[in-house]
């Protein structure tokens, strides 16, 4: 299965009950990646669509537009203007709901993880089992949930060893120091899938010991390094991203064709060669650096690999990606 099609899952289920996740959103994966988890209810198909959203500026007074078939062709149709119909596709009318509870049932057995100890232990949150030594792992996909200043009271409470690493959405830099604060390790569950569908990459729920150097904030596209913090454009942030990827899944040097698919994919009117796309991070970061006593040189952090590329010089555990 295709590693996306999990985050677009996590993403969707954000709110809570009920998570949808539209046709067009799922029409890349319709077939042998969507098949599956409709057979094992993890998706489920809601009855087509027969309403849309009434036009941007309509002046008519309804609440929705009919979906009406012209030629076999779906169109949202305007109750006072024609030439307001909007064309639709056959995926537009399709939506399905996620069952969270099964989506995360899932995720756990995937992961080795023993299914009877599989439990939910408050309204969106899960324990899945333990790691290392009683190292209790849960997961919640529901941003209110991890908003909640008493939850780590009770993922204290359900931990058996009272240590725990919480897999959740995307969260700033003030959200994870306030678990880390209280011993529990916050891992963004997007980050943490291996390339084999909904298995987690144990080695990335383990105790975080050390203190994160370089923190990468998705939300903001804020970059702290040993605490200095800066807000980058959006093209050195993936890069950033990109390069500490790189680490985290052990692959290190990060090439000049990676940098210019990967990177500029989609953008062709703005395509930078790798080089000057690593000058301008550089630039950026350079700054995060000045007076630090053991990375000053930015060129020592980005290095430069001769005709092959970049390598971030830090060690998977000084990196975070939030
Ligand atoms: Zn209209």
């Amino acid at each position: 299965m295709n590693e996306t099609l999990i985050k677009l899952l996590l993403q969707q289920s954000d709110g809570g009950n009920p998570a949808l996740l539209p046709g067009a959103m799922a029409k890349p994966f319709f077939g042998p990646a969507l098949d599956p988890l409709l057979s094992s209810k993890i998706l489920v198909e809601l009855p087509p669509a027969v309403e849309w959203p009434v036009c941007d500026d309509c002046e008519c007074a309804c609440a929705t537009r009919p979906i009406l078939f012209v030629d076999g062709k779906p169109i949202a149709a305007c109750g006072l203007d024609r030439a307001s119909d909007t064309p639709l596709e056959d995926h537009d009318l399709r939506t399905f709901e996620i069952d969270i509870e099964a989506l995360i049932r899932a995720i756990g057995v995937s992961s080795g993880f023993p299914q009877q100890q599989h439990r939910e232990i408050r309204q969106g949150v899960w324990f899945l089992g333990t790691v290392a030594e009683q190292h209790a792992v849960f997961i919640t996909p529901m941003r209110s949930v991890v908003d909640d200043p008493t939850l780590h009271r009770a993922l204290h409470a359900a931990a058996p060893q009272g240590t725990a690493t919480l897999l959740g959405p995307s969260v700033n830099g003030a959200s994870w120091t306030r678990f880390a604060d209280a011993k529990i390790s916050y891992v963004v569950a997007e980050e943490a899938f291996t390339d084999d569908g909904f298995k987690l990459d144990l080695g990335r729920l383990l105790p975080v010991s050390t203190k994160p150097r370089l923190i990468l904030e998705r939300g903001s596209r804020r970059a702290t390094f040993d605490g200095r913090g800066t807000v980058l454009s959006q093209r050195a942030f993936e890069l950033a991203v990109l390069l500490c990827k790189a680490v985290l899944e052990g692959r290190v040097v990060v090439t000049h064709d990676e940098i210019e698919k990967i990177i500029f994919s989609g953008q062709s009117a703005d395509r930078l060669p790798s080089s000057d796309a690593i000058r301008d991070l550089r630039k950026q970061l350079g700054p995060l650096l000045k007076g630090n006593r053991t990375t000053n040189s930015i060129k020592n952090l980005i290095q430069n690999k001769p005709s092959v590329g970049y390598v971030l010089n830090l060690a998977a555990s000084e990196i975070l990606i939030l």
